[in-house]
C-alpha cells in the first residue's frame, strides 16, 4: 500500500494476520463523519455498479458497520497527523491576537484579514454583476451564461434563489395552460451550487422530503452536469417527480438548512427539471419486470398513492389492476389540482407509462357498486389495497344550506376539469362563475384552486373567507426551523384575484351564520360575523363572536372547501376497521387493515394530506404487501432507501434465500 485509507470488510475476521502491521494501522469506524463517507462510498458503489454485496451491506448497515476495519498506513498517519496540526494552528491565528496595538503580528494578522474581505467583497460584487445580467433574457445572454463556472464551496453565499416566476397574472387567467415557467440550465446551475452539502441534510429528514429524496446528492449530480444519474438517483426514491416537482408545497425547501437565515435552495424546481429532461431525452423508457410472480393485486383508487403502490408492486413482479371509479386515472392529480397548476398531460404521460410497464388500469368502474365489490376482489386477487382517498367533504350546515348554488369545492373542481379536457368547456357540463359575486368558505389548496378556476371563469368578484386569523409573516416561536413554516402566504390564485379585482379575496376571522335566499330558492348572499381567538387558561384557543360586526356579503356562488373527513364506506361497508379519525386503521407502521390480505395507503389511511405523502404511503404499503404475496419479506425499499429488489426468483427459494434479504416491511 502506497498511501491512503482502506476499508475492509473483513467477513471471516481474518484480515489481522493478511497485513504487515508494521507498516499499517488497524482499527474499527467510529466517527460520525467518517461513517456516513463509507455508507456514501458503498451507496455509490451500489448505484454505478448494481453490486448485490453492497445492496446485502446497505440493508443492514448498522449490522455490518462492526465488520468494517479500517487500514491506515502509520507514515500516512503522521502526515494526516502534521496536517491537522498545521490546520489547528492556522485555525488559532484565524482570531484576533491579545496582543497590544502596534504589535508586527498583529498588524499583519489584520492587513491579512483585510485583504481577504476586499476579496470576498471583489468576488461579491461579480456575481452580482452576474445576476443582474442573468435578468436580460437574450441570446447573447444565453450564450454567456452558459459559460458560467460557478463557485459551488461559497455558493451559498454569492448566489441569490432563482425562484420559478410564475406568468403574468394579466394574461395567464385567459387560459388553463401552467402558471409556471420552469427555470433555464443555468439557472438551475446557480441553484444547486447554493446546496451546502451538508453533514445532516434536514431537507431529507422527516421534517423535510417525506419520502426522503436525496436531494443534496442530485443537487450535486446536476451541478456537474450529469442529468441523467440525477435521474436515476431521484427515481430511487420518487416515483413521480413530475407531480412533485410541480405541485409539492415542498416541506423540504422549508427544511433546508440555508433557510435558517437566508432563502432556501429550489429544490422543487431541480426535481421538476430532472424528470422532465428524463422524458425529453428519452431516457425515461418503460421496463416492465423480467419476472412475473403469478400473484394478482387489486387496487383501488388511482391517486398518487395507488398509482406508487401499483408501480412498486409491478416491479416487484406481481400482476395489478388499478380500479378507479372516475372515466381518467389519476385521483386528485387529474380531477382535483387543476390544469393550470398540473398539466393533465403530464398525468396521462405517466399512467401510459405505467400501463407500457403492465399496470392494467380499470377507469369508469366504482367499487362497492354493482358486481365489483371489496369481497369479489378479494376472491379474485392474492391481496387488495384500498387507496380510495378522503372524499368526504366537511359540510356547513347552517340555515338554507339546500339552496342553489352552494356547492362542494370538488363538484366545481372536478366538472370543470373534465369539461376541459372533454370539450374545453364547450360541452357547458361545469358549475360557472362567470358574472357571479364567488365567495369561496376555507383556505388552503383547494379554496385556492376555486379562486383560481373562479377568476379563469370570469367571476364578477371572489371572496374567500377564513375563519382562523391571518398567519404571521415569519416563523411564530413555536413553529422554529426545520418545521414546515407556518406564515403568510400569496397563492397564485390570490394574486390573480388582487391584479384582476385590485384587492386580495382574503378575510380572516369570518364565520358564515346563514346563507340568504334570493325568493326563488337560489343563494343571493351569506350574513357573516367576525370571531377573536383569544389563549384559553389551558394554553388551548378560544373563539369568541365579535359583536356588532356582522356583514352581509353577495354571493351567487358559494363554494364550501373546509376540508375531508375521511374516506367513504362505499368500499368497505362495515367490514373494515376505523380510527377514531375515521381514517383506516392499520398496526403503527402498517398498513394491513383488519381483513387479512386487505392494505389501506393514502389519505384514507392517514387524512387528508399531500402528494409526497400519497406517494409515501403507496411505497410503504407495497412493502408490507410484497412481504405478504412472497411469505419471506421484501426487497421493495423503505422510504429514502436505495435497495432495489432482486429477481422475483431469488426470493421465491425460501430455503436457499439468504437471511440478509429478507427484512420486516418498516
Ligand atoms: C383541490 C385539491 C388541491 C390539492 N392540491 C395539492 C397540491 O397542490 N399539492 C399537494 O401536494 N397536494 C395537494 N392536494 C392533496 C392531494 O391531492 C391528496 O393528498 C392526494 O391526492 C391523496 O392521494 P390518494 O391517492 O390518497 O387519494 P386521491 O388522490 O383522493 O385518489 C383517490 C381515488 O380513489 C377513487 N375512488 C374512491 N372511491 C372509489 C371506489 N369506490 N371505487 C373506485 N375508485 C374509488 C377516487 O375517485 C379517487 O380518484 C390537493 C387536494 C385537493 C382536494
Ligand atoms: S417531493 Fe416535495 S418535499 Fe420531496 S424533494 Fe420534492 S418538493 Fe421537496
Amino acid at each position: 500500500m502506497s498511501g491512503g485509507i482502506a476499508y475492509v470488510l473483513d467477513v471471516h475476521h481474518d484480515v489481522e494476520g493478511k497485513v504487515n502491521q508494521e507498516m499499517v494501522e488497524l482499527s474499527s469506524i467510529e466517527e460520525p463523519t467518517e461513517i456516513a463517507f463509507v455508507r456514501g462510498l458503498i451507496e455509490d458503489h451500489h448505484h454505478y455498479t448494481g453490486s448485490e454485496l453492497a445492496a446485502r451491506i446497505l440493508l443492514d448497515f448498522n449490522r455490518a458497520l462492526p465488520r468494517f476495519v479500517k487500514i491506515l498506513p502509520t507514515d500516512y498517519k503522521r502526515v494526516l497527523e502534521e496536517e491537522a496540526a498545521k490546520a489547528a494552528e492556522a485555525k488559532k491565528n484565524e482570531y484576533p491576537l491579545p496582543i497590544l496595538p502596534g504589535n508586527p503580528v498583529r498588524k499583519a494578522h489584520e492587513e491579512s484579514k483585510k485583504k481577504e474581505r476586499e476579496a470576498e467583497e471583489k468576488e461579491k460584487k461579480k456575481s452580482d454583476l452576474l445576476d443582474i445580467e442573468e435578468s436580460f433574457g437574450d441570446a447573447a445572454a444565453e450564450k454567456k451564461r452558459s459559460a458560467l463556472v460557478l463557485d459551488k464551496t461559497k455558493g451559498f453565499m454569492k448566489y441569490q434563489r432563482r425562484a420559478e416566476k410564475y406568468r403574468n397574472p394579466k394574461t395567464r387567467t385567459r387560459d388553463w395552460q401552467e402558471l409556471s415557467s420552469r427555470l433555464n440550465e443555468d439557472e438551475l446551475k446557480f441553484q444547486t451550487a447554493r446546496c451546502m452539502d451538508c453533514g445532516v441534510p434536514f431537507c431529507q429528514s422527516d421534517t423535510g422530503c417525506p419520502i426522503s429524496n436525496i436531494i443534496p446528492k442530485w443537487n450535486e449530480l446536476v451541478f456537474q452536469n450529469q442529468w441523467k444519474d440525477a435521474l436515476n438517483r431521484l427515481l430511487m426514491t420518487n416515483n413521480f417527480p413530475e407531480f412533485t416537482g410541480r405541485v409539492c408545497p415542498a416541506p423540504c425547501e422549508g427544511a433546508c438548512v440555508l433557510g435558517i437565515n437566508e432563502d432556501p435552495v429550489g429544490i422543487k424546481s431541480i426535481e421538476c427539471a430532472i424528470i422532465d429532461r428524463g422524458f425529453e431525452m428519452g431516457w425515461m423508457v418503460p421496463s416492465p419486470p423480467k419476472y412475473r410472480s403469478g400473484k394478482k393485486v387489486a387496487i383501488i383508487g388511482s391517486g398518487p398513492a395507488g398509482l406508487a403502490c401499483a408501480d412498486q408492486l409491478n416491479k416487484a413482479g406481481h400482476s395489478v389492476t388499478v380500479y378507479e371509479r372516475s372515466d381518467r386515472i389519476g385521483g386528485l392529480l387529474m380531477y382535483g389540482i387543476p390544469n393550470m397548476k398540473l398539466d393533465k398531460n403530464v398525468v396521462q404521460r405517466r399512467v401510459d407509462f405505467m400501463a407500457s410497464e403492465g399496470v392494467n388500469f380499470r377507469p369508469g368502474t366504482f367499487v362497492g357498486e354493482g358486481d365489483i365489490t371489496l369481497d369479489s376482489l378479494r376472491g379474485e386477487s392474492d391481496a387488495v389495497v384500498i387507496s380510495t382517498g378522503a372524499t368526504v367533504a366537511r359540510d356547513l350546515p347552517i340555515p338554507n344550506r339546500n339552496l342553489e348554488g352552494v356547492h362542494y369545492a370538488m363538484e366545481f373542481l372536478h366538472k370543470n376539469t373534465k369539461s376541459l379536457l372533454d370539450s374545453q368547456l364547450a360541452d357547458g357540463s361545469y358549475i360557472s362563475a362567470k358574472d357571479k359575486h364567488v365567495v369561496v368558505i376555507g383556505g388552503g389548496d383547494t379554496g385556492n384552486d376555486c379562486i383560481g378556476t373562479s377568476v379563469r371563469h370570469g367571476a364578477k368578484s371572489v371572496t374567500n373567507f377564513e375563519l382562523l386569523p391571518q398567519p404571521p409573516p415569519e416563523r411564530a416561536r413555536d413553529n422554529p426551523w426545520p418545521q414546515w413554516p407556518r406564515i403568510y402566504r400569496v397563492d397564485y390564485g390570490h394574486t390573480e384575484v388582487k391584479t384582476h379585482m385590485g384587492k386580495d379575496p382574503r378575510e380572516y376571522c369570518v364565520m358564515s351564520k346563514e346563507f340568504v335566499d334570493n325568493g326563488e330558492g337560489k343563494v343571493k348572499g351569506i350574513n357573516t360575523v367576525r370571531v377573536e381567538w383569544t389563549k384559553s387558561a389551558t394554553g388551548g384557543w378560544d373563539m369568541k363572536q365579535v359583536e356588532g360586526s356582522e356583514q352581509h356579503f353577495p354571493a351567487d356562488l358559494v363554494l364550501l372547501s373546509m376540508g375531508f373527513l375521511g374516506p367513504e364506506d362505499k368500499v368497505m361497508g362495515g367490514a373494515i376497521e376505523k380510527d377514531a379519525r375515521k381514517n383506516i386503521k392499520t398496526p403503527p407502521g402498517h398498513y394491513s387493515t383488519n381483513i387479512p390480505g386487505v392494505f389501506a395507503a393514502g389519505d384514507c389511511r392517514r387524512g387528508q394530506s399531500l402528494i409526497v405523502w400519497g406517494i409515501n404511503e403507496g411505497r410503504m404499503a407495497a412493502r408490507d404487501v410484497d412481504s405478504y404475496l412472497t411469505g419471506v419479506g421484501t426487497q421493495l425499499p423503505v422510504t429514502g432507501g436505495i435497495v432495489k429488489r432482486p429477481p422475483y426468483e431469488l426470493l421465491n427459494k425460501v430455503d436457499g434465500a439468504p437471511k440478509e434479504l429478507i427484512t420486516q416491511a418498516a
